[in-house]
C-alpha cells in the first residue's frame, strides 16, 4: 500500500470519527497530549524511524475521545487515537509519553500497512469499515465482536491485530524514542505494571487497550531488562500539572452523575486536609470542574479559587489552577474573573488554551472584533485548527459579519474533513453575498469562498471517487 493511499483510508476513518459525538477537542487536554508528542515526533526523525516523506506524507494528528477505558490506538495514514480513560488513568508523564511512543513506532515500522496488505483483496471502503466497526466494537466489549459491512459478518478485531513481533518491535523502537526524547525509562516498566494491574482486576474486556495490545510476562521482563543496570526506580517530583490534566480527563470523559457527585464530595471530606499536595490539587480540579458539569457554578468557582494558591508553587500547575478558574468564570458569566486570570494572555502570542478562552471572553463582552483580530493570525498558521475556525466565525457572527461567519465555518468542516458540509456552507456564504449589500471588504471574502468551494466541491468529487 502506498503511503498515499494510507493517508486516504486514515482520512476516510478520521472524518467519521470527528463526527463521532465522543470526539473531543479540549485545547488544555490536546495541548498537553502535544507536549508530550512533539518531542517524541523530534526523537523518531533523529533517529532515523520517521523519514521526511513519511514526515510529509502522513497527518500525525491524535484525536482525543470522550471514553473511560484505557486505550490508544494508531490508525492508518499517521492518525492516532487517545481516549480519555489512558490520560485519567496515567500518574506520570512518561507513561503517557510510553504509550504515545509505542503507537508512534507501530506507525513509523509501518505495521499498519503490512496489516492491512494481508487484506489485499478488500476495497478501501471495506476496510475503512470494518477500522471503524473494530473500534465501535472495542468501546463496547459486549457488543458481538463481528462487524457486519457490506453484507459480510467481518472478525474485525482477529483481522486488525498486530502481531506479537509488531509488538516486540512497537516496544524495542519505542523504549528507544521515548529515552531519546527525554522522558524516563520507568514510564514503559510504569505503564506496562499499571495495565496488567487493570487487567487483573477488571477482567471482563473492560481494556481494549490489552485486547489490541497483548501483554505479556516476556514483554514486560523485556522492558524491565532495558532499565539502567541497577537504576533505582526514583518517584517522579510532584507534578502538579499532571495531577490536575489527569483530573480534567477523567471528569471530561462522562463518568456519570453519581460519580460526578462523589467527587465534589471528596473535595469537602475532613480527610483532605491530610492528603499530599498533588493528590488535593486533583481533588480540588475534579470537584471544580464536575461541579461545572453539574451546572453548580458558586460551588465550581469556590473550588477553582481553592486550587489557585495550592498549585501557586509550580508555574504549569499554577497556570491550570488559572485557567480552570477563568473557564469556570466565564460559563459563569463573570467576565471580570476570567479577564483577571488570564491576565495578559490578550497579548502578542497566547497559548491556545488561553487564546480560545480570551476569545469567547472578548467575544462574549462585546468586543467581538478584538477576538476576531487575535484569531486571524492563528488560523493562517494553523489552518487546520478546526475549533479556532469556530470560535473565529462566532466571533464574526457577533459582529453581524455574515458572510466570514459562514466562511469560517465552512472552513471548520473542511479542517475536519466533511466536504459536503464544507460545500453547503460556501455555497450559503456565496448566496448571502449575492443578496448584497454586505460589509466592506465582503467583495475579497467572496472570491476566496468562490476558491475555497472549487477545492471543496474536488475533495468531494474524489471521495465519491474511491468507493
Ligand atoms: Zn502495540
Amino acid at each position: 500500500m502506498t503511503l498515499g493511499a494510507e493517508r486516504k483510508l486514515g482520512e476516510r476513518i478520521a472524518r467519521e470519527l470527528y463526527r463521532d459525538p465522543d470526539y473531543l477537542d479540549d485545547a488544555v487536554l490536546a495541548e498537553y497530549v502535544q507536549g508530550l508528542w512533539q518531542p517524541l515526533l523530534a526523537a523518531a526523525r533523529q533517529r532515523g524511524e520517521l523519514t521526511s516523506e513519511l514526515e510529509e506524507r502522513f497527518a500525525w494528528e491524535i484525536l482525543l475521545g470522550r471514553d473511560r477505558t484505557i486505550n490508544a490506538f494508531a490508525l492508518p495514514g499517521g492518525y492516532l487515537g487517545v481516549h480519555l480513560g489512558l490520560i485519567g488513568a496515567v500518574t506520570r508523564r512518561d507513561e503517557l509519553a510510553a504509550v504515545l511512543a509505542h503507537e508512534l513506532s507501530h506507525v513509523t515500522q509501518r505495521h499498519i500497512s503490512r496489516l492491512i496488505a494481508q487484506q489485499d483483496r478488500q476495497a478501501p471502503w471495506l476496510l475503512g469499515a470494518m477500522i471503524l466497526g473494530a473500534l465501535a466494537a472495542s468501546k463496547n466489549p459486549q457488543a458481538a465482536q463481528a462487524v457486519v459491512v457490506g453484507g459480510q459478518a467481518v472478525a474485525a478485531q482477529s483481522q486488525l491485530n498486530f502481531s506479537r513481533d509488531m509488538e516486540r518491535e512497537a516496544d524495542r523502537i519505542g523504549f528507544g524514542v521515548l529515552t531519546q526524547a527525554g522522558f524516563a525509562a520507568e514510564g514503559f516498566v510504569g505503564m506496562f505494571e499499571k495495565l496488567q494491574q487493570a487487567s487483573r482486576l477488571n477482567d471482563n474486556g473492560a481494556f481494549p487497550y490489552l485486547r489490541s495490545h497483548p501483554l505479556t510476562t516476556e514483554r514486560i521482563a523485556d522492558m524491565q531488562a532495558r532499565q539502567p543496570l541497577g537504576a533505582p526506580r526514583a518517584a517522579p517530583p510532584p507534578d502538579l500539572e499532571q495531577a490536575m490534566v489527569a483530573a480534567r480527563a477523567r471528569v471530561l470523559a462522562r463518568p456519570g452523575v453519581d460519580v460526578l457527585r462523589g467527587w465534589v464530595a471528596e473535595a469537602e471530606t475532613p480527610g483532605f486536609a491530610g492528603l499530599a499536595v498533588p493528590r488535593r490539587a486533583a481533588v480540588l480540579y475534579a470537584a471544580a470542574l464536575a461541579s461545572l458539569q453539574l451546572n453548580d457554578l458558586p460551588r465550581a468557582a469556590a473550588f477553582a479559587a481553592r486550587l489557585v494558591p495550592l498549585a501557586a508553587a509550580q508555574p504549569q500547575g499554577a497556570r491550570q489552577a488559572r485557567l480552570l478558574g477563568a473557564e469556570v468564570a466565564l460559563q459563569a458569566g463573570d467576565l471580570g474573573r476570567a479577564a483577571q486570570l488570564l491576565g495578559a494572555s490578550g497579548d502578542a502570542s497566547p497559548a491556545r488554551p488561553e487564546l480560545f478562552l480570551w476569545a469567547q471572553l472578548r467575544t462574549r463582552g462585546g468586543q467581538a472584533a478584538e477576538a476576531a483580530a487575535r484569531l486571524q493570525p492563528w488560523v493562517l498558521s494553523h489552518p487546520r485548527d478546526a475549533s479556532a475556525w469556530q470560535l473565529l466565525a462566532a466571533a464574526h457572527a457577533a459582529q453581524g459579519q455574515g458572510l466570514r461567519a459562514i466562511r469560517a465555518e465552512g472552513e471548520a468542516r473542511l479542517a475536519q474533513l466533511d466536504y459536503a458540509a464544507a460545500v453547503d456552507r460556501f455555497r450559503a456564504a456565496q448566496a448571502l453575498y449575492r443578496q448584497g449589500p454586505g460589509q466592506p471588504g465582503d467583495h475579497i471574502e467572496a472570491s476566496i469562498v468562490d476558491t475555497r468551494l472549487r477545492l471543496a466541491e474536488s475533495a468531494l468529487r474524489e471521495q465519491a471517487l474511491e468507493r
